[in-house]
């Protein structure tokens, strides 16, 4: 079997570029692509990602928050930047790093045009989002003849896009509400077009939006998970490469007499003799505690071996009883979707949580 030697997140960055354009393939040739890389592009390594898409004329890139924005401006990364949930403590930071805020509500809109005033900033690019229908983070369509009066009496900001985000793009049984949130944007746009006499950028998909919703791709569609591998459905998923393999090895076996308890707290007993493998990943590195005493599994020359016991926070054991392995050999966690949903399934999650609690100690490796 293969040996390894740590415990290892392989990033194929030749699959993320089959990914970027199976998804432009999906659109038409206008339309521009923004890379959503937040959360250590969902759990990897951003600044790899940004670059390989740099590569690929990626238009724009999104992060959460400004301080991943800067890690990549440090990185040398000269693509737009959306920041989509800009804090106040960081808009001066946005400013001197050429960030673009997603500006939500007139209390931060404000704050940031202040900054941009005492910076003495001419056209600062901003985006503006619009609540359809999350809830989450967005002026409320009701507001849009108030904002567009505020943003008449200033002359410093570029408005650049206008934006919304769905709340259940991969979910056909909301086909209704989406279609619905559709509808809402394109009005709350016609009514901002009219009133500024612009026409900024308009963008509302997510990667199930795109390939659900391809009609209402506008100027510019964001995608993440899709870039990952993840289509939030099979027919999807399955045209989509897995980028990302998380492999470990196995550091110690031990054979367990009946009777016998492995793990903190005694967690698991063995009723019958038994050989357990200790891996090198615990929970600090990404490995819930809820995949403890049997929900979770990893793959051992191909076959499933459960997690045994409570996950520690630097180990798991696992039972290869029946499994022909010795210590030094590769233990896979992931290295295809599948495998991916099925983990997350176990403890009632989903993909993009598994990828991102991937720990930062665990060593990336490009392919
Ligand atoms: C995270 C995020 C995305 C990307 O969504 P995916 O489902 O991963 O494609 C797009 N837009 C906004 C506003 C987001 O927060």
């Amino acid at each position: 079997m293969t040996k390894v030697r740590e415990t290892v997140l392989e990033i194929d960055l030749k699959a993320l570029s089959h990914n970027f354009n199976f998804i432009k393939s999906k659109l038409s040739a206008h339309t521009k692509t923004l890379g959503v890389i937040k959360a250590f592009a969902y759990g990897s390594d951003a600044i790899e990602v940004a670059k390989a898409l740099v590569l690929e004329n990626v238009d724009y890139f999104a992060v959460a928050y400004t301080q991943e924005g800067v890690a990549l401006r440090d990185a040398g990364i000269c693509t737009p930047i959306l920041v989509l949930h800009p804090q106040m403590a960081d808009l001066e930071t946005i400013i001197d790093r050429g960030l673009e805020p997603s500006l939500y509500n007139f209390r931060i809109f404000r704050a940031f045009l202040n900054v941009v005033k005492a910076k003495d900033q001419k056209n600062y690019p901003i985006h503006i989002k619009f609540n359809t229908g999350l809830n989450r983070l967005g002026f409320n369509s009701l507001e849009t003849g108030d904002f567009c009066n505020e943003f008449k009496n200033q002359s410093v900001l570029d408005l650049r896009s206008v934006f919304s985000h769905l709340a259940a793009s991969e979910d056909r049984n909301e086909n209704e509400f989406t279609k619905g949130q559709i509808v809402k944007f394109v009005e709350i746009t016609k009514h901002l077009n009219n009133e500024l006499g612009i026409s900024p950028m308009r963008h509302i998909l997510n990667s199930s939006g795109i390939f659900n919703y391809p009609e209402a791709q506008f100027d510019m569609v964001r995608t993440g998970i899709a870039l990952y591998g993840f289509g939030n459905d099979p027919l999807y998923t399955q045209k989509l490469k897995p980028v990302f393999k998380l492999k470990t090895v196995i550091s110690q076996i031990h054979e367990i007499k009946p009777g016998e308890s492995v793990g903190y707290n005694r967690k698991f007993k063995a009723m019958k003799p038994m050989r357990t493998a200790t891996l090198p990943i615990g929970h600090a590195d990404g490995i819930h505690r809820a995949f403890g005493d049997r929900k979770g599994f990893v793959w051992i020359d191909g076959q499933k071996a459960e997690i045994v016991g409570n996950v520690c926070m630097d180990m798991i054991m696992v039972d290869v009883s029946t499994i022909k392995c010795e210590e030094g050999d590769e233990v896979v966690i992931f290295e295809n979707q599948h495998q991916v949903n099925l983990l997350a399934e176990q403890i009632d999650s989903i993909s993009y949580e598994i990828l991102t609690a991937i720990s930062q100690r665990i060593k990336r490796i490009l392919k």
